[in-house]
């Protein structure tokens, strides 16, 4: 059987099967080839979208129901890669392209048909859905009608090394846009024409989905560091320490919050103590300035680090390079078991906490500071420790003011997504 497996595998290997080709109905030939003998209905489905057909193979039976088995046949290798990287067979492993999405499977699925012919068949229909492209195609015409109804579907997608299956895709959006104006091609006179679509798509990078995100989040997704006065009519910003520093104000218009970006993260850091005059030095004698993003971000809390271990070995953290440093550092410092470490975290969120503030100040954020990004909700006790606030209000004479902004933690770490779906979902209202 394993012979026969991999000799049916070769064959379907070897038919190059690129998405939007019509050589797809090639493969689907060679199954219904394979599937006669049993006495299996063949049929084509016209595709509306494509040239290839779809197929729907079916093995009749004496009970009742249909159970349908789903397969594709194309692959994401352009014409050409057989040719470049033909089948080959080492022992029990089969390589080429298309062995595993998922012409494998498509033979498993037709072996499977042919072991249940031996058998009972306890079903009105047992029906392979031989389509031409699952991407583009799941809801045309060869799934959407002939697995309508079905009792069961089995989808033949083959298992990843490790056991996985891809069971679902992270997002697809399906719309029809119907575009007035200015034609996209004019011709040789490029600048006359527009992709319409451009009209029509907005890429927000990350902190401006954040800020999106601010007016739709729930209670429960915010921690308060201070209530002061909510103002339903003020700006609010948002300020991120992540794997870097962004910030973006968030003007009220209209009653609503619309972000507007910055790059407020590479603005020079202020120093307010002497210890932070020192760091100051040290980092303008490496790098030339000192920005924001080198205190505040993951690599700013390795340079804190760097910084409170002057002279001595940190015993905990010590590999500086490695990606996991700064969480290394934040969770040393929370542990308190080392000073320096200790000290590097507390310099960061009082640090964090003045430069909120300053943020606060420039924006007049009286509707709300947000404290976005990763490294906040990892180290929420240091955050509520009263070091963050009491930065963030030594601002005197304008103390009073920042008492009356409302300053939360953003938890939810997801908030980004959110956002960006919220605006999504804007765009598509009109
Ligand atoms: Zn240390």
């Amino acid at each position: 059987m394993i012979e026969t497996f991999c000799d049916r595998l070769q064959q379907l290997v070897d038919i190059d099967t690129p998405s939007g080709g019509v050589e797809q109905e090639r493969v689907a030939e060679l199954l219904a080839g394979w599937l006669a003998p049993l006495g299996c209905r063949t049929e084509w489905v016209e595709e509306p979208d494509g040239p290839a057909r779809s197929m729907v193979i079916a093995l009749p039976g004496s009970g009742r129901g249909v159970v349908a088995l789903l397969g594709h046949t194309d692959t994401v290798f352009p014409a050409g890669t057989v040719a470049a990287r033909p089948f080959r067979r080492e022992g029990m492993r089969c390589f080429g392209p298309g062995v595993a999405d998922m012409k494998g499977g498509l033979v498993l699925a037709a072996m499977a048909m042919e072991a249940c012919a031996a058998r009972q068949r306890p079903f009105q229909e047992l029906r392979l859905l031989v389509c031409a492209d699952e991407e583009v195609r799941l809801r045309a015409p060869a799934v959407s009608v002939h697995a309508a109804g079905a009792r069961a579907a089995l989808v033949f997608e083959c298992a990843r090394e490790n056991g996985d299956v891809v069971s679902a895709r992270k997002g697809a959006v399906w719309r029809t846009m119907e575009l007035t104006g200015q034609s996209a091609h004019a011709g040789a006179d490029t600048a006359r024409g527009r992709f319409g679509a451009h009209m029509h798509v907005e890429l927000l990078n990350d902190l401006a989905s954040m800020a999106r995100s601010i007016e739709v989040l729930t209670p429960e997704e915010l921690l308060v560091l201070q209530e002061g006065m909510p103002d339903d009519e003020a700006s609010a910003a948002v300020i991120a320490a992540g794997t870097g520093m962004g910030q973006a104000f968030l003007h009220r218009r209209n009653g609503r919050l619309l972000p507007s970006p910055s790059e407020g993260g590479h603005a020079d850091f202020a120093a307010r103590t002497d210890r932070e005059l020192e760091l100051v030095r040290m980092l303008r004698d490496r790098d030339g300035r000192a920005e924001v993003e080198q205190v505040l971000s993951g690599p700013g809390l390795v340079n804190l680090h760097r910084f409170t271990h002057r002279g001595g070995e940190c015993e905990i953290v010590t590999d500086l390079d490695s990606p996991d440093a700064p969480a290394a550092v934040s969770t040393a410092g929370l542990g308190g078991r080392c000073q320096g470490c200790a000290e590097a975290l507390r310099m960061f969120v009082s640090a964090y906490g003045a430069e909120a503030g300053n943020l606060a100040l420039r924006g007049l954020a009286l509707g709300g500071i947000f404290v976005g990004g990763g490294i906040a909700p990892k180290i929420l006790p240091a955050m509520r420790s009263g070091a963050f606030m009491k930065a963030f209000l030594d601002k005197a004479p304008m103390a009073d003011m920042l008492t009356r902004v409302p300053v939360k933690v953003i938890l939810n770490a997801e908030s980004g997504l959110i956002g960006a779906a919220t605006r999504a979902n804007e765009l598509a209202q009109g």
